[in-house]
């Protein structure tokens, strides 16, 4: 056997001083996560037979997941979701409308580097909301900068911003945002002013950044929100230059789920009431 004896290894060095070495380089290169699997992930890709670039190439991953986390999470709080919601959770079935394959595509979040737009239109309760929600969790984790709000609420912000005499600051990081999410156009009709801002806001991003409305009512209708018919044909020729259409019509998710849960209790109580029917 030619097996390197111990006393072979230069002065001041032992058997297990790679890694106590690759420890302390892997500390002072600042990278903790391959510090804390690179022995595990090791492991497995021997199980595995992965070979050695594919071993770097997940280590690398994981650090890389790690670092972004904080920065993804600070996106997600800067957005100011009312829910974190994603694709996961949605059950495409239930909207046959929507086109999946559509959904999912914008889920990778490239029309944000074309700067073009999205609309989503149905009645309540098919998804419109959640459907943008994921959407916008997808930028945030996909590094873009996203600001979630409903129509009426941005109006009565740049309202109120126009009194306080910041109207320019507010719009100028409107206008920063990659990807501005306005949620509810249609369920409360905006004053003269409100809608003159909101538009002004659409004429700011067009060509600059995304832009996702949700809407219960048609394109045709949008003129009740917005007031006046020239400032709906200005906006809507702004919002759709570039733009993807979600078709949400169906029928309400809530309602359905909750005659099913009524359904399953209904039965139920006819079951206990009628045992020998079983
Ligand atoms: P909208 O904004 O169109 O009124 P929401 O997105 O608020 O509808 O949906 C109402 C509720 O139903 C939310 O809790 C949402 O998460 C849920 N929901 C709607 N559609 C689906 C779906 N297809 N799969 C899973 N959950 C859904
Ligand atoms: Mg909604």
């Amino acid at each position: 056997m030619s097996r390197v004896p111990d006393d072979n290894l230069p002065t001041g060095t032992t058997a297990g001083a790679p890694q106590v070495l690759l420890n302390h380089h892997l500390k002072q290169l600042k990278l903790p996560t391959v510090l804390r699997e690179y022995e595990k992930v090791a492991r497995e890709c021997a199980r595995d037979g992965v070979d050695h670039p594919r071993y770097l190439l997940r280590l690398i991953e994981l650090e890389l997941i790690d670092r972004e986390r904080p920065t993804v999470e600070r996106r997600i709080r800067a957005a100011r979701f009312p829910a974190v919601k994603s694709f996961d959770t949605f059950d495409f079935t239930a909207i046959p409308s929507l086109n999946k394959m559509l959904a999912l595509d914008l889920a990778r979040c490239e029309y944000i580097l074309r700067r073009e737009n999205i609309i989503a239109l149905g009645n309540s309760g098919t998804g419109k909301t959640h459907v943008a929600l994921a959407l916008g969790l997808a930028a945030c984790q996909k590094g873009f900068t996203v600001v979630f709000t409903t129509a009426a609420a941005l109006a009565n912000q740049l309202l109120e911003a126009r009194d306080e005499k910041r109207l320019l600051k507010m719009q100028r990081e409107l206008a920063a945002v990659k990807l501005l999410i306005i949620d509810e156009l249609g369920y409360v009709p905006l004053s003269p002013t409100g809608a003159e801002l909101l538009f002004e806001t659409f004429s700011q991003r067009y060509e600059r950044g995304s832009t996702i409305v949700t809407s219960n009512l048609p394109f045709e209708d949008w003129t009740q929100v917005l007031g006046s018919e020239r400032l709906t044909g200005a906006l809507l020729d702004r919002l759709t230059h570039h733009v993807s259409i979600l078709t949400m019509i169906g029928d309400s998710y809530r309602l359905k789920q909750s005659a099913s849960r009524r359904r399953t209790a209904g039965g139920a109580e006819q079951n206990q009431a009628t045992p020998d029917e079983n």
